[in-house]
């Protein structure tokens, strides 16, 4: 039985994983996690141009077992100290593939509204950073205050409660509620 590929595993390598573009028919041998750790690898190759993916794949063939495996459990600092090796060559295998490091998934990117969505928040008197749940709760409170039947018909409630309607549809439009 094949043991699996990836440094320092002895689980079975029962799964296998396509070497990639030219090398068809070529596999490496992977268990379970590995696998999947490999695919994600493999899908990353997909933006690149394919001189760096021949590039990795030579350097493969002539020993490197993936690289990816170098940073198991090595805080980012230690891998980039480890010295030379492919990855470094090729670029390939920069933070942002984080394998083995237990890092935080990245920050949400932070939210851009765009001016009417912002004017909305500020309608509902919201901070641009209302979730859903607060924009629709904000709402009801509006609606209950500003409706006319509250405010003994009174006109200028009535615009209100309109602004605030059209507000919240704003939102409500652009996915945030
Ligand atoms: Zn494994």
């Amino acid at each position: 039985m094949r043991l699996c590929e990836h440094q320092n595993c002895r689980n079975p390598g029962e799964f296998r994983a396509p070497k990639g573009r030219s090398r068809e028919g070529q596999f490496w041998h992977f268990c379970l996690e590995h696998v999947r750790d490999y695919n994600k690898t493999y899908n990353y190759f997909a933006g690149l141009p394919d001189d760096a993916i021949s590039a990795y794949q030579r350097d493969a063939a002539t020993g490197h077992r993936p690289t990816w495996t170098m940073g198991v459990n090595r805080p980012p600092r230690a891998r980039a100290a480890a010295g030379p090796d492919i990855r470094d060559g090729f670029g390939l295998f920069e933070e942002d593939l984080g394998f083995g490091s237990a890092r935080a998934a990245p920050e949400p990117e932070k939210r851009r509204l765009k001016i009417l969505e912002r004017k909305a928040m500020e309608t509902l008197d919201l901070p641009e950073t209302a979730d859903g749940t607060e924009i629709k709760a904000r709402y009801k409170a509006l609606v209950k205050r500003f409706h006319p039947d509250a405010n003994g018909g009174d006109r200028s409630s009535e615009d209100k409660l309109r602004e605030i309607i059209q507000a919240y549809n704003t939102l409500r439009s652009a996915g945030l509620c």
